[in-house]
């Protein structure tokens, strides 16, 4: 038995998903606003989260990035006939797997036994690697690989660089990261962080003027991304 999240906003598909869901033995939530899904997965422990791509409130890619910047819970994408093309995109954005509408219970059933069993349910397997773009960061490990070869990195190095690949294409400000990766509160004139970005910049093989990964964000912090 697993714990899912609906988030559909057509209230006849809705009722229709929590219906099979149900009847397959899951317990499951159900909102119609990415915003209420964020919600939901800020604070629910969740298995799984069914995604419609077509909600009121935010496109599909940009409510993926924001799930995932609060969470690594197990998520397909459910997205109308003829609009697969942004089935990538969503893939990219941290989507597991996708599923085209209309589909059966059936096939809806199929799909989410393989992703839990290839997540482990509540506990995602892969929840050591961390990976964007050609990068691969081995979380037990403390490496990471750029296109297959090895980074090295100093510790505070990888942490700024966890830190913001886990949340991808999010900006982090000066303050969150010198809390979460100096663990002290910002003074607010540090060079610190800017210093040890340049290094890891140099390390992932580009410059601030042409960011492929790292990009600054002028008086507020950075972002990592995955080259387009
Ligand atoms: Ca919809």
């Amino acid at each position: 038995m697993s714990k899912v999240l609906v988030v559909e906003d057509d209230p006849v598909v809705q009722a229709a998903l929590v219906h099979a869901l149900t009847d397959l033995g899951h317990v499951v939530l159900a909102v119609g606003t990415a915003v209420a899904a964020l919600r939901e997965a800020g604070t629910a422990e969740l298995d799984l989260v069914i995604l419609d791509l077509g909600l009121p409130d935010l496109d599909g890619v940009s409510a993926l990035r924001m799930l995932r910047g609060v969470s690594n819970v197990p998520v397909i994408v459910a997205t109308a006939r003829g609009a697969e093309a942004s089935v990538v995109s969503t893939l990219n954005a941290g989507a597991d797997d996708y599923i085209v509408k209309p589909f059966s219970s059936e096939h809806l059933a199929a799909r989410i036994n393989a992703l839990l069993r290839r997540t482990g349910g509540a506990a995602p397997a892969s929840a050591d690697i961390v990976s964007l773009g050609d990068l691969r960061i081995d979380l037990a490990q403390r490496s990471a690989t750029l296109g297959g070869a090895a980074i090295a990195l100093s510790r505070r190095e990888f942490d700024l660089l966890t830190y913001l690949a886990q949340r991808p294409g999010r900006v982090i400000s000066r303050r969150e990261l010198f809390q979460a990766v100096w663990g002290n509160p910002y003074v607010g004139d540090d060079k610190t962080i800017d210093v040890h970005a340049s290094w890891l910049r140099r390390k992932l093989g580009e410059t601030a003027a042409h960011p492929r990964y790292l990009h600054t964000v002028r008086g507020v912090g950075f972002k990592l991304a995955a080259p387009e």
